[in-house]
């Protein structure tokens, strides 16, 4: 059993907020770094392995920049994040392109990068041909159809999902590809998110060895990675089993020897796409209770809304929640945390047992370091708040400043309100 610990103490995160006003997301980098040992540990049986941190979930630098320094890449699925993890570092093979629905300017951003693309449908080869041309080395995304269940009642309906390829697809998409030129192939699939249990990656291991031999024999293709893509998860729920990376790797190992050391396919490498399990406990959404309201419930108001984390509004998940200085208090008040946004689903936490808050507390919302920023948005004129990284040192660092109103308006044709609301917003014009 997990116990939800905030990753700084109160009085640390006072002096945090006295420099920088709430609502921010905090970083742990010695957090960060411990889980890329632990996943590089984790797979250093197989001897290309890589991680490349699906950046989608976090996409600062700074947080990339760490995650590079431990030997991870960068899986990126839009224009914008191969232009950041370009201008981080990561080099050409040292970045996967996973995208859909992909326009022709980032096919052709990925050639110019000569980054690993990663094809997610059979129709993709002509247009990336059109647009730019087809590299040696070409990965094809994978979707097995039908349904996908394993232990923990974890389920997927791969067949509703938009990704990949259909068996035979992927089997005509290697034949093409090799009469194209191409030298090396990978293969990809996710099948599931946010998977508790250390069953998925060694499931879907199994799928993706059978067909990786299979495609062998079929298309005479060199296969020389297989990437499991993203979907380990976390426990965000305290009384949930957190995942054994070290389980979990050694599961897939003995898949490993079973179906691709016997095919002679010992060399492959295994790649993994993962972005929750890398960064979501190593960071937290950090909000200042500034009301109470008492009518048919107790609310608590906060001064961060879903614009600044938006899984609970959408998904209806579950975010730990410790008030600050307040830890081992007991759990008996019952609540609805909320945001100030015009839409009733704007709550952090319902009928959630806290400890009494008071105006002024310091809400500490878990596992918010992945999918949280970067799911950010601006709907009733809400500004994206501060990224702010606690170093190993203890100082912190402020890696993205929190929008301000100029920013909001930064993309407007101003024409005739333009002076008035530069004045307001103080916009330089
Ligand atoms: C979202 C995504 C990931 C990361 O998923 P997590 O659940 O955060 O691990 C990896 N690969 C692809 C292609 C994705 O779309």
């Amino acid at each position: 059993m997990s116990k939800k610990i905030p990753f700084v103490t109160k009085e640390q995160l006072e002096k945090i907020v006295s420099q920088y006003p709430t609502p921010f997301h905090l970083y742990d980098e010695a957090g960060i770094r411990r889980t890329a040992r632990l996943v590089n540990k984790a797979f250093s049986w197989n001897k290309g392995f890589k991680e490349y941190f699906a950046v989608k979930a976090t996409p600062n630098p700074y947080l990339l920049q760490i995650l590079r320094e431990e030997g991870c890449g960068a899986d990126c699925s839009s224009y914008t994040e191969l232009l950041m993890s370009d201008a981080v570092g990561f080099k050409e093979s040292e970045i996967m392109f996973s995208s859909n629905a992909t326009p022709a300017e980032d096919f052709k951003l990925a050639r110019k990068l000569n980054v690993n693309i990663n094809l997610d449908d059979i129709t993709h080869i002509d247009f990336l041909e059109k647009v730019a041309d087809i590299p040696e080395t070409v990965c094809c995304r994978y979707n097995p159809g039908g349904h996908f269940a394993i232990a923990n009642n974890i389920m997927d309906n791969p067949g509703d999902a938009k990704y990949g390829m259909t068996h035979e697809q992927i089997i005509e998409a290697y034949k093409i590809l090799k009469s194209k030129g191409v030298k090396n192939f990978g293969i990809h699939a996710f099948l599931a998110s946010n998977t508790v249990t250390n069953e998925y990656y060694p499931e879907l291991a199994r799928i993706l060895f059978e067909l990786a031999v299979e495609l062998k024999e079929k298309t005479g293709a060199h296969i020389s990675f297989i990437n499991l893509s993203g979907g380990i998860g976390i426990a965000y729920k305290p009384e949930q089993q957190d995942n054994d990376v070290l389980a979990i790797g050694e599961g897939v190992r003995k898949v490993f020897e079973e179906v691709l050391v016997p095919a002679g396919m010992g060399d492959v490498k295994l790649f993994t796409e993962l972005g929750r399990y890398m960064l979501a406990p190593n960071g937290a959404l950090v909000t200042t209770a500034i009301h109470q309201k008492h009518i048919y419930k107790e609310y608590i108001g906060c001064d961060a809304c879903a614009a600044n984390l938006m899984r609970p509004a959408i998904y209806g998940s579950y975010h730990h929640i410790s008030v600050m200085g307040k830890e081992n208090a007991p759990c008996d008040h019952k609540y609805d945390v909320t945001g100030g946004l015009c839409e009733n689903n704007d709550k952090f936490a319902v009928d959630r047992m806290l400890p009494e808050i008071n105006i002024g507390d310091l809400l500490f919302i878990h596992d918010a370091g992945a999918h949280g920023f970067s799911m950010g948005y601006n709907y009733n004129g809400k500004l994206r708040s501060a990224e702010l990284l606690l170093q190993e040192d203890g100082s912190v660092k402020m890696i993205r400043r929190a929008e301000t109103p100029a920013d909001y308006f930064a993309t407007f044709d101003f024409g005739e309100y333009g002076p008035k609301l530069a004045e307001e917003a103080k916009i330089k014009m």
